[in-house]
Formats: C-alpha cells, structure tokens, sequence
C-alpha cells in the first residue's frame, strides 16, 4: 500500500512514521508512507495557502488551488482513495480501518485553521472522515491515527504475537481483561482460571469476560 499525506506541518510525522510498527512496515515493503508540504504546491509567491473567510468571520481558510493540485499531481494516474480529515466527517471506525487496509493508494488531507475551502470535498475529496465529536488544530493527529490504525491491518504487519483476532472490535465486542506477572501484585490476584493450563477454560473465561465487558461499556457494539 502506498499512503500520501498532504499537511502543512510535515516534521509532524517525522516521529510517527519512523517509529515502531508503521517503521518496521516500511521497511518490509508492506506500506510506502510519503509526506508532502503543502506549500510546494501553491501558485502564491510567498508560499501562502490560506486567506480570510468570504462573508466575513474569524481565522483563515486553507485556499483550494494548492490542495486540488496537489491531489492531482500525487495521485497521477494512480487509482487512489483520497481521504479529507474534517470534524464534521464520518466517525472513522475499526471497520473503516479494515476496509481501507485493502486500499491500494490512499492519500489524506490535514487541514488546519478554520479548514478547507468547501469546493476541494467536491473536487478531489472521496470522503470525509472525523476521529470523534471534537475539535482539534489540525489533521495532522487524526491522520496519523487512521495511518496507525489501517497500517496494522495490512497482512504481514503484526506478528504472530500481536494477533488481531480477540482484539477490540472484532466480532463485535471489546478485549477481554490481560494480565501478566506476577500472579499476585500487591495483594491483587488474578483468576485462578488462567493458571489453570486448561485452554478450553480459559477460551471460555474469556469470551464470557469480553461480553461481559462489552455489555457493561459499549452495549451499542454488541453483535
Ligand atoms: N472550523 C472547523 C469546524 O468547526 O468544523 C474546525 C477546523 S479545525 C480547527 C482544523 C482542521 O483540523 C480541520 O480542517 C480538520 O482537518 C482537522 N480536525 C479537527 N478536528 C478533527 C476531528 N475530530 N477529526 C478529523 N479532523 C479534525
């Protein structure tokens, strides 16, 4: 998978990309991750990519020619899924993460100060995409939080020992409770099933645990 970022604060990503899993997927080939400063692509002498709001009102808005632009010039005749990080946009999900693991280009927009000229969501925008009901400074932080969240879905990425399959928000329900040493911490134990050695238990302690838990937090996700 190849992914485009489009921001104004590109040394943002610096830490996020070359580190950990998103760094160990670059380097096995899996995922090609690729930052591009926004202001390469404006036609304004000095660089600018923003101005004030028509109608009046506070802030600036980022101007549409250098965003239109370089969409195009990214995605060249690539197929791409172009994505625009936006508040107002649908609420990314774990099932959206698994649908765009399968993407082969995605490329996304940050915005910033008061965001973007509306006319770039019908010009080069597929969708729109929120991280949850608040306002943040910029897309920066939601985009590297979809990057993160897709990128660990791509096969090959995670290793055995970080398997997806109980993970929160498969099949419907949220982990079950983990534990690791010791057995006793500071007078608190753990259940007495997972010391058991019997697998069959403890597949059903856990399951039980993880509806439980579900029913108890996120009843809406319960299939
Ligand atoms: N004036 C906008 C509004 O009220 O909807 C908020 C603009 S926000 C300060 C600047 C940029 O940050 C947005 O254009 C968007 O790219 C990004 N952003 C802020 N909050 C976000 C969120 N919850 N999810 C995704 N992107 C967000």
């Amino acid at each position: 998978m190849r992914i485009d970022i489009i921001t104004i604060f590109p040394k943002m990503f610096d830490p996020i990309v070359n580190e950990s899993i998103l760094k160990r997927a670059q380097e096995k080939g899996l995922v090609e991750i690729r930052v591009h400063d926004l202001r390469d692509y404006t036609e304004e002498k000095h660089r600018k990519v923003d101005d004030r709001p028509f109608g009046g009102g506070p802030g600036m808005v980022l101007t549409p020619q250098p965003i239109v632009d370089a969409v195009k010039k990214i995605k060249g005749r690539r197929k791409c899924k172009v994505l625009l990080t936006c508040p107002g946009g649908k609420t990314f999900k774990q099932s959206q993460a698994k649908h765009l693991s399968n993407e082969k280009n995605l490329v996304i927009i940050c915005g910033h100060y008061e965001g973007i000229d509306e006319r770039v969501k019908d010009l080069v925008v597929d969708e729109c995409v929120s991280i949850g009901d608040y306002v943040l400074t910029g897309g920066e932080i939601p985009a590297m939080v979809m990057v993160d969240a897709v990128v660990r879905l791509i096969p090959g990425v995670l290793g055995k020992e970080e398997s997806l399959e109980a993970e929160s928000f498969e099949q419907g329900l949220l982990e079950y409770p983990q534990y690791t040493r010791p057995a006793n911490f500071r007078g608190k134990t753990i259940p007495d099933v997972l010391l058991s050695g019997n697998h069959e238990a403890i597949k059903k302690w856990r399951h039980q645990q993880a509806v439980a838990k579900t029913k108890k937090i996120r009843p809406d996700i319960i299939q």
